[in-house]
């Protein structure tokens, strides 16, 4: 069966799930699976080349220093950045942590710890009461209390965009981003609706002001050919587990002239240039940004898995995936008594499909689910305003990614509609 992602390549998908049942992996929006490409980059990294990478004149060091720094080269290929633009973290969420955490540092006086950068202007950076953080009401809570923890210890003031029936951000309430505005701090694609932001429209209205534009891009860099330099964000934050490679490793993209003129926000090894018992002077980005020892393994699985992915083509995976969203979405829509939370059709949105089941509590229907082996998410998703707008505290969510076939997808459904019944819940 064709999968652009080849199943064979994914040594989990062969096993079973629970009752035997063969495994049907609808979960990717919360963790991708790992192909056998990404699988052998780490290993082979520890088996053949572990050494601390930047740290030592010995062969292994250099070996790992040179597989760690192509490896950022690989995904800053993949995201239409360049090499020194990507920020290694450990996800989304330190990526967005990260930056509210230097901005904080710079309204606090840290701004002048770097040297000036000709062209950039501090005050981009500096918050304080008067000043305003636009995010959405579509948000993770990792690009959402980050910014309400910034505008608490700024005195900023935090607004949002608000959001249409569909769950779509809502245009009409761009008018929240005026001239107080700093920060505007969006997803891509929801986690929960599924839906695919306007990015252009809201880039530009930060724009206007001269705010900073902050994308969430970890929903939409597995699915979907994206590049930062085109989207002109100013930062982007993506995690590696979502895009088929390991946990702990993801980046923060950022604007190169934007990065150098933001000072670091943890200190230690490997992110100085010169250390006296009085001082420290701090290396240029993206060291800056990257103390202590970075999980070198995972970062080489994540360019790994970039590679796998570009070599498919997002525009393949995307199209492949707008068929099965299509089968998806329409499929589940049609089943009395279930309510998706977000657009109930195919159009601009991802295969990530949040929906509700009348009489049936999330977890129930999860858990009927995975006894016929198919495993989604089920609660808020860590995105309970958006929860909030659907009238609902939480959902069930099925999730694509470029291994699923259209067998799995109806399957899927043919099990979602014995729900219901299953349950004694009359229409
Ligand atoms: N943003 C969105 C839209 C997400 O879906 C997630 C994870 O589910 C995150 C941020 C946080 O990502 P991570 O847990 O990899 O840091």
């Amino acid at each position: 069966m064709f999968t652009p992602a080849p199943r064979a390549d994914f040594p989990i998908l062969g096993r079973t799930g629970r009752g035997g049942y063969p495994l049907v992996y609808l979960d990717s929006g919360a963790t991708s699976q790992q192909p056998f490409a990404v699988i052998d980059a780490v290993r082979e990294a520890v088996e053949d080349h572990n050494g601390a990478v930047k740290r030592g004149s010995h062969l292994l060091a250099e070996e790992a220093t040179i597989a760690f720094e192509s490896a950022r080269e690989d995904v800053a290929r993949f995201v239409g950045a360049a090499a020194d633009e990507i920020v290694w973290t450990s996800g989304s969420t330190q990526s967005l942590n990260l930056i509210a955490y230097v901005l904080s540092n710079v309204s606090l006086g840290r701004g002048e710890s770097v040297p000036p950068v000709p062209g950039v202007d501090m005050d981009r950076f500096r918050l304080g009461p008067g000043d305003v953080v636009v995010t959405t009401r579509a948000e993770h809570h990792a690009n959402l209390i980050p910014w309400q923890e910034l505008c608490l210890r700024t005195g900023a003031t935090l607004r949002w965009l608000d959001l249409d029936r569909e769950g779509r951000i809502d245009l009409s309430t761009l008018d929240v981003i005026d001239e107080h505005t700093k920060v505007v701090a969006f997803t891509h694609v929801s986690n929960v609706s599924g839906a695919i932001s306007p990015v252009s429209e809201i880039v530009s209205a930060a724009h206007a002001v001269g705010a900073l534009a902050v994308l969430d891009a970890c929903q939409s860099v597995p699915h979907m050919p994206v590049d930062f330099h085109a989207l002109d964000v100013d930062f982007a934050a993506f995690s590696g587990h979502k895009m088929l490679a390991p946990t702990g490793i993801g980046a923060l993209y950022g604007k190169r002239d934007l990065l150098r003129a933001l000072p670091p926000y943890q200190f230690g090894g490997s992110m100085i240039e010169l250390v006296t018992m009085e001082k420290t002077t701090y290396a240029d980005p993206p060291a800056r940004f990257e103390a202590g020892t970075m999980p070198v393994a995972q970062a080489i699985g994540m360019g790994a898995a970039a590679r796998y992915l570009q070599a498919i083509g997002m525009d393949t995976i995307a199209a492949y995936e707008a068929n099965l969203t299509k089968i998806l979405v329409n499929g589940v829509a049609e089943i009395p008594g279930v309510h998706v939370l977000g657009p109930a059709h195919e159009a601009n949105r991802t295969g990530t499909v949040a929906f509700s089941v009348d009489g049936v509590h999330p977890h129930d229907v999860g858990q009927y689910l995975d006894s016929k082996g198919i495993a989604v998410r089920v609660g808020h998703h860590c995105a309970q305003p958006i929860h909030r707008h659907f009238g609902v505290f939480a959902s069930t969510r099925a999730s694509l990614g470029p291994y699923n076939t259209e067998d799995e997808v109806r399957f899927f459904i043919d099990t979602l509609r014995e729900v219901r019944p299953y349950f004694g819940v009359e229409d």
